[in-house]
């Protein structure tokens, strides 16, 4: 059964990055002190927290983004994107005398990446406490990541605290978890890698990462989402683990696959009345059908299209 959408939809509030992905098609890398004969150049919308933002917003959900970008054209290009998407960008900061967030992203014939990421504005991110307390009153949801300063990531969680706002994080790029944030986060949703970092376990297979998930739960939170790439996720929560097989498709580009899973889930859960593993299903049928798409947002599919497609099979008691 399709997970619902409460009415009105939950309201999410992302703290999150801004970033141009410019995706440059080459037939190899080049060597140093090699001039080389692209085949194309895309300027694709991403960032983690876009990403989550745009993912939240086509699965129905009200979002704001908390934010900044360059005061430049990546960057008004960036929010009329997102605004396009219906998200409320009024708490995105236009910073003068820094560029917007650029990933240079080369891709080869042989559809090898090699990514160069640069921060700008998402640097120069600080959190307006007040304002931020504004927009998390009544929200379901404070979404956020780590590719914005943990300082300020930190100030977000104690303020979605104080108003008594769930906390979904992200913890990517892997960095140590401050100790004192764990009690703070609701769900927490981390891939393989990030699973085995910070519980210091392998996380490979379902087992492995319900044993992870396990561990990350004992420090506080409530629910943990393991998402293992084509093998789909593993649920943990205080009922114990359950693995969900992602559906087989053809992927070409895993880009923003998991930031679409976070949306899906961010927003059957923020809805009320779905179960976990209803919302963690929803998020692996959402990213199926994101990496048979090439890019970051271009790639994220509407509710609609994620309602058609196929359910998944019945997930497994770990
Ligand atoms: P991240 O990109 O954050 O490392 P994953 O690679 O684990 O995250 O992917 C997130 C989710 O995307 C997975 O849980 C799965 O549902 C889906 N996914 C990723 N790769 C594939 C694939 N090849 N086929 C089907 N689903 C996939």
């Amino acid at each position: 059964m399709n997970p619902t959408l409460s009415s009105p939809p939950p309201r999410i509030v992302v703290l999150g990055s801004l970033n141009m992905d410019i995706v440059l098609r080459v037939p190899h890398a080049p060597a140093a002190g090699e001039t080389l004969q692209g085949h194309s150049i895309a300027h694709i919308p991403g960032g983690k927290g876009g990403n989550q933002a745009v993912g939240c917003a086509r699965q129905g959900a009200r979002v704001d983004l908390v934010g900044c970008v360059g005061d430049d054209a990546h960057g008004r290009a960036l929010c009329d994107a997102l605004a396009a998407d219906g998200v409320d960008t009024t708490a995105v900061r236009a910073v003068a005398g820094t560029p917007t967030g650029t990933a240079m992203v080369m891709v080869d014939d042989a559809a090898q990446n090699r990514i160069v990421v640069i921060a700008g504005a998402n640097a120069q991110v600080e959190i307006d406490v007040s304002a931020l307390a504004g927009r998390l009153a009544g929200a379901a949801f404070l979404v956020t990541q780590f590719e914005t300063p943990l300082a300020q990531v930190g100030a977000a969680l104690q303020a979605a605290r104080r108003s008594a706002c769930k906390v979904l994080l992200n913890p990517s790029p892997m960095q140590p978890v401050d100790e004192a944030w764990w009690p703070l986060i609701d769900t927490l949703v981390v891939n393989e890698i990030e699973a085995r970092m910070l519980s210091g376990l392998p996380a490979d297979t379902p087992t492995e990462a319900a044993l992870a998930g396990q561990a990350l739960r004992a420090r506080g939170v409530a629910r943990v989402a393991v998402t293992l790439g084509a093998r789909g996720a593993v649920a943990v929560d205080a009922d114990g683990a359950r693995h969900h097989a992602a559906p087989v498709v053809q992927a070409v580009d895993t880009t923003a696959a998991g930031d679409t899973f976070l949306g899906a889930l961010a927003v059957a859960l923020g809805s009320g009345g779905n179960s976990f593993d209803a919302a963690v299903s929803l998020g692996i049928r959402a990213a199926a059908l994101c990496v048979t798409q090439p890019g970051a947002q271009p790639s994220i599919p509407q509710r609609d299209a994620v309602l058609r497609s196929p359910p998944t099979a019945p997930w497994t008691v770990l």
